[in-house]
Parts: structure tokens; C-alpha cells; sequence
């Protein structure tokens, strides 16, 4: 399949050339004819998969071919097309695909959202666009403060619809939805179809066409996932030492907390690897830095929470490591969808101490399967890993064997002798001379 075969103007598919694309992802091929034809859709496709394109492309489409009314003809036109996304970043990443994606349509484009002046918003508002990116309060901010006219939209995009739920923002929705004209087109995308989601998409969505590219929770196929034990107090050095020793450059390391994320980008920041934290405390433009920073590979580093990574997009980003494993399953995998994007491959490396072993445990139930472990030499993990895991019992898949020593980054000085350890799953990428133990 090709991209000319879907229909796309001759502006779009220059676009599409641009950005290096040569064919269309799952979520294009199949979403973009029924967006073309005005039919109302349900996606489920995370993040990675090309869902941003699924939807822009035909909408600038849409747009482009409608005839303007008379207000669009002076300049001074509403929003025919709103996008509602959980996150500043989302807002600012889909805003980016709008300008880049309808570079040659003559299309105008706005995100709004929180943590940044509300007046520049307010005046591009006045100067007329056609797409509107928001964020719900943000958004809300702006109806109550009647600076933005909804009364044009022909097409509502809720994009990651599950993560609107879990932030809170569905009242906010409900609440923009009564602004907006009864007669629209609706496309819902989100990673996955919990009861909510379904809900609202029952309520919103009018006999909608269903796309599905991705299994429920299934993470990047691509993804390499690997585990290292370690105890709690040892997981700063053992990430320093992993950072001097494959020489990493552009890694996405998660902590649970904003304190925790803070104090773990200093220690990175003194051992001399460049690093920003991204999380919900910094403002918006610190937020927006540290994140170009990143993208462009100014920083080794970028340590972030999970409210904070939501839809981060950045291209075949290599490697996302989990400092601390989150509480609830299901955000390892959307820590790891950063990683193994549009084909490329990536590595999830977590370091895992004690404490955690019932989120490794429920991370791997959700997983279906074990993630290999390993264990560094010098870092052997003193407290016990004991889990009540679910393969307890079973032998181990292949036979003991002895950790072979660090070439090139060197073995910690006075490491202790490497262990014996039973093995089993795939080989962890990245950090070769560690031994395998279960
Ligand atoms: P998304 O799922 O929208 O966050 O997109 C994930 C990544 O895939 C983005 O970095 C896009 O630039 C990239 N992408 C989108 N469509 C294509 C395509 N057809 N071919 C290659 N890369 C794509």
C-alpha cells in the first residue's frame, strides 16, 4: 500500500515525502479512508504507531477541499477541526505534525494549553484558525472566558482517550462536548478499550468504523524488555556505571516520584552526563527545553515521571530505562511504547530491587511472560529476590553459567566474584557481562 493509493492530495503526499515516510502505517491505511469519507471512527492504536498522521493527514484533507464560508474568506475563521489530548506535551507534538504535515495546505493551527501565558492564545485565537489542539482545562479556561468559538468544529479527535480517563478530565470533556455543534464527525483513538473508554465512546460516536492495530496492552514488538536485580540503595551507581560503560546517549529514565526524579538528575548531572527532569512541578517552558533538548541529543539524559512522559513522541528513541518500576502495570508499557517506534528496535532495561518484586510480577502477568534477569557483577543485589513468581518451580531454560568479566568499560574495581546463576529467557541487550539469575 502507498500513501497515493489512499487518496491524499498532491499538497499532503509532498508533505508525507518530506517526512521521509514511504508507506502507511496499520492505523493510516486503515483509518484514513473512513476519516476521508466523514465516518465517524473508534481506534484503538497507542502511541508509536502513526496515529497522529492517521487522523491529520485526512482531516487537513477535509479542510483543504472544503469551501471556505464567508468569515474564512477574510481570514477570521473558528475551528473546524478540535483535537482534545491529556498533555501539554501531546498538545505541542500533535500541533507539530498539524504544521508539518499541512505545510503546503495554507492551513492554520493552534495549541492551547496550561502552564503558559493565556493572551498569545487568546490573540492567535482572534486572528482566525482552522485546527485547535487542547488541552481540557486549558480549553475550558478559554469557553468560560469566551475567547474561543466551538460553534464551527465539524470534527472532534479525542486522542488517547484512556489517558483522559485516568487523568481526570472526563467531566471536562463532557462539559467541552455541550459546546460543540450536534451535527460533527468523531474519532476517538485510545490504547485501550477499558469500560470507560467504551462509554464514552458509545455516547459520542455515531456508528462508527472500528480500527484496531494493537492487541489490548501489547507493547512494541520490537522492544527488547530485560531486568536487572539490584538493591535500591546501589541503582544510582549501577545507572552511572551502565551510562560510562555502553556510552549512552539519549535514554528516557523513569522514576516514580518528582523528588525522586530531581535527585536522580543531579547525581546524573555530577557524574558529568547531561541531563534535564520532566515532571509536572517544572514549568512549561523549562518542560518544553528539556524536551528539545532531548529530541535534538543535547542531553544524554532525560529523567521523567510518567504523568510527565505521557505521548512523548520521539523518534527511534533507543533505550528507556525504569530506575523504579511503576505501581501499576499497565504504565510499563507505556513507559516502553517511547521506545521500538515505527519499526525501529529499543531496549527496556529496569532495575529492579527487592521491594519491587510484586510490580516486576505483575508487570510480567500482564506481559505474558517472564522478562530475563541478570545480575551485575559489584552490584550483586544483597537483599533477597525471593518473589512468588509465576513460574515458580520450573527449571530453569538453560544451564548455569558463569558471568563472563567486563571487556572495554572494565569490572568495578573489588567486585566481588561473579555467582552462579540458573538462567532463562532472551538475552538482556546492552549489558552482555552480567550472569543470568532468576
Ligand atoms: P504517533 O503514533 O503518531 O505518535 O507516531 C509515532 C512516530 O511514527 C512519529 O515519530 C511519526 O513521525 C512516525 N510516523 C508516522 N507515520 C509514519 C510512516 N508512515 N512511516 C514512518 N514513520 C511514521
Amino acid at each position: 500500500m502507498q500513501f497515493s493509493e489512499l487518496g491524499l492530495s498532491a499538497e499532503l503526499l509532498r508533505a508525507i515525502g518530506e517526512q521521509g515516510y514511504t508507506t502507511p502505517t496499520p492505523v493510516q491505511a486503515q483509518a484514513i479512508p473512513h476519516i476521508l469519507a466523514g465516518r465517524d471512527l473508534e481506534a484503538l492504536a497507542q502511541t508509536g504507531t502513526g496515529k497522529t498522521a492517521a487522523f491529520v493527514l485526512p482531516l487537513l484533507q477535509r479542510l483543504s477541499q472544503a469551501s471556505p464560508s464567508p468569515l474564512q474568506k477574510v481570514g477570521h475563521s473558528a475551528p473546524r477541526v478540535l483535537v482534545l489530548v491529556p498533555t501539554r506535551e501531546l498538545a505541542a507534538q500533535v500541533l507539530a505534525s498539524v504544521r508539518s504535515y499541512g505545510a503546503h495546505t495554507g492551513l492554520r493551527a493552534l495549541a492551547v494549553f496550561g502552564g503558559v501565558g493565556i493572551n498569545p492564545q487568546i490573540q492567535s485565537l482572534r486572528r482566525g484558525i482552522d485546527i485547535l489542539v487542547a488541552t481540557p482545562g486549558r480549553l475550558l479556561d478559554h469557553l468560560n472566558q469566551r475567547t474561543a468559538d466551538l460553534s464551527q468544529v465539524q470534527t472532534l479527535v479525542l486522542d488517547e482517550a484512556d489517558r483522559m480517563f485516568d487523568m481526570g478530565f472526563i467531566r471536562d470533556i463532557r462539559r467541552i462536548i455541550e459546546r460543540l455543534p450536534k451535527q460533527r464527525q468523531n474519532l476517538m483513538f485510545s490504547a485501550t478499550f477499558a469500560a470507560e473508554v467504551r462509554e464514552l465512546a458509545h455516547a459520542v460516536l455515531q456508528n462508527p468504523a472500528l480500527v484496531e492495530v494493537a492487541r489490548r496492552n501489547a507493547p512494541a514488538e520490537l522492544v527488547t524488555h530485560s531486568v536487572i536485580k539490584v538493591d535500591k540503595e546501589q541503582k544510582r551507581d549501577l545507572l552511572l556505571h551502565l551510562f560510562a560503560a555502553h556510552g549512552w546517549h539519549q535514554v528516557l529514565v523513569f522514576c516514580r516520584t518528582k523528588h525522586g526524579s530531581d535527585a536522580l538528575a543531579r547525581r546524573l548531572e555530577q557524574a558529568g552526563i547531561r541531563t534535564a527532569a520532566l515532571h509536572g512541578n517544572k514549568s512549561q517552558n523549562a518542560r518544553t527545553r528539556a524536551l528539545a533538548d532531548f529530541k535534538a541529543g543535547k542531553l544524554a539524559a532525560l529523567v521523567a515521571t510518567d504523568i510527565a512522559a505521557r505521548g512523548l513522541d520521539i523518534d527511534s528513541l533507543p533505550r528507556v530505562v525504569n530506575f523504579e518500576l511503576p505501581n501499576v502495570p499497565e504504565d510499563y508499557v507505556h513507559r516502553i511504547g517511547r521506545t521500538g517506534r515505527a519499526g525501529a528496535s529499543g531496549e527496556a532495561l529496569s532495575l529492579v530491587s527487592s521491594d519491587e518484586r510484586i510490580q516486576l510480577r505483575d508487570i510480567e502477568r500482564l506481559l505474558k511472560r517472564e522478562i530475563a534477569s541478570s545480575v551485575l557483577p559489584g552490584f550483586e543485589p544483597q537483599h533477597t529476590h525471593a518473589v512468588p513468581r509465576p513460574s515458580a518451580g520450573r527449571p530453569p531454560a538453560h544451564k548455569p553459567a558463569l558471568a563472563r568479566n567486563r571487556s572495554g568499560g572494565g569490572a568495578r574495581p573489588g567486585a566481588p566474584r561473579p555467582a552462579r546463576a540458573g538462567g532463562g529467557g532472551a538475552k538482556p541487550a546492552g549489558h552482555h557481562s552480567g550472569q543470568r539469575h532468576r
